[in-house]
C-alpha cells in the first residue's frame, strides 16, 4: 500500500501514520522527523531548512523532491527511480503543496507505481490551534509558538489544503473526521481505507 496523509499541522497525522506502518508492515515516513534530524545533525540540507522550519514556512520544493527520492529509494519501501518492487509506504507531510504533489508522480510513474489513497485529517482550526499550543513540554517544538502555529496553519490552507480537491479529482480521497481518541480515528481511518481499497478492486 502506497498512503499519503494530508492534514493541518496538529491534526494527529504523525501517530496515525505510526499506527497504520505497524498493521501494514510498512514504513511510516515524515518528512518534518527527516528535517527535524538533518536540522540537529547540520548536514546541509538542515543548514536551509533550519530558519524556514522556525518561521513555520515550507522548505522549497526541489529539496524536498531530493529527500523523498533519498528515503523512497531506500530497500524498506522500494518505491521510485530504479528502485524495482516497491513494498510501500505511509508518507506523512508530503507531498505539501501541488507542485511536490506532481513531480512526487512522476517519481512513482518511473517505477510503475501509483498512489493507493490519500487520507484527509479534518479537523476545525481552533481545535488545531489548541492542540498545537497545549503539547506537553516533552513533545513541544520550535514551531510550537503561537505565532509560528498561526502561520503553518495560514501556509497550510494556501498551499496544501487545495491538494484535497487535486486527489479528490484523481478519486484517492478518504476523508476522516479526526477529532476524537486516537484509537477512535484510527478505526475511522482503517474503514476508510478498506472502503478504498474494494472501491479501487471493483
Ligand atoms: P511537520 O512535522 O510535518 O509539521 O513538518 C515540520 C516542518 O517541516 C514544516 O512546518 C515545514 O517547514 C517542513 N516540512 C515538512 N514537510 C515538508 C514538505 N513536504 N514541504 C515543505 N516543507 C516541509
Amino acid at each position: 500500500m502506497r498512503i499519503v496523509f494530508l492534514g493541518p499541522p496538529g491534526s494527529g497525522k504523525g501517530t496515525q501514520a505510526k499506527l497504520v506502518s505497524q498493521r501494514l508492515s510498512v514504513p511510516a515516513v515524515s518528512t518534518g522527523d527527516m528535517l527535524r534530524i538533518a536540522v540537529r545533525t547540520a548536514t546541509p540540507l538542515g543548514m536551509k531548512a533550519r530558519a524556514v522550519m522556525a518561521q513555520g514556512e515550507l522548505v522549497p520544493d526541489d529539496l524536498m523532491f531530493g529527500l523523498i527520492r533519498e528515503r523512497l529509494t531506500q530497500a524498506d519501501a522500494g518505491a521510485g527511480a530504479g528502485a524495482g518492487a516497491s513494498k510501500g509506504f505511509v508518507l506523512d507531510g508530503y507531498p505539501r503543496t501541488i507542485p511536490q504533489a506532481e513531480s512526487f508522480e512522476k517519481l512513482l510513474a518511473e517505477d510503475g507505481a501509483v498512489l493507493d489513497a490519500v487520507v484527509n485529517f479534518d479537523v476545525p482550526d481552533p481545535v488545531l490551534v489548541e492542540r498545537l499550543s497545549g503539547r506537553a513540554d516533552v513533545e513541544r517544538r520550535a514551531d510550537d509558538r503561537p505565532e509560528t502555529v498561526r502561520e503553518r496553519l495560514r501556509v497550510y490552507h494556501e498551499k496544501t489544503e487545495p491538494l484535497v480537491n487535486y486527489y479528490r479529482g484523481k478519486g484517492l480521497l478518504v476523508s476522516v473526521d479526526a477529532v476524537g481518541g486516537i484509537d477512535e480515528v484510527a478505526q475511522r481511518i482503517e474503514r476508510g481505507l478498506a472502503a478504498r481499497a474494494r472501491q479501487g478492486a471493483a
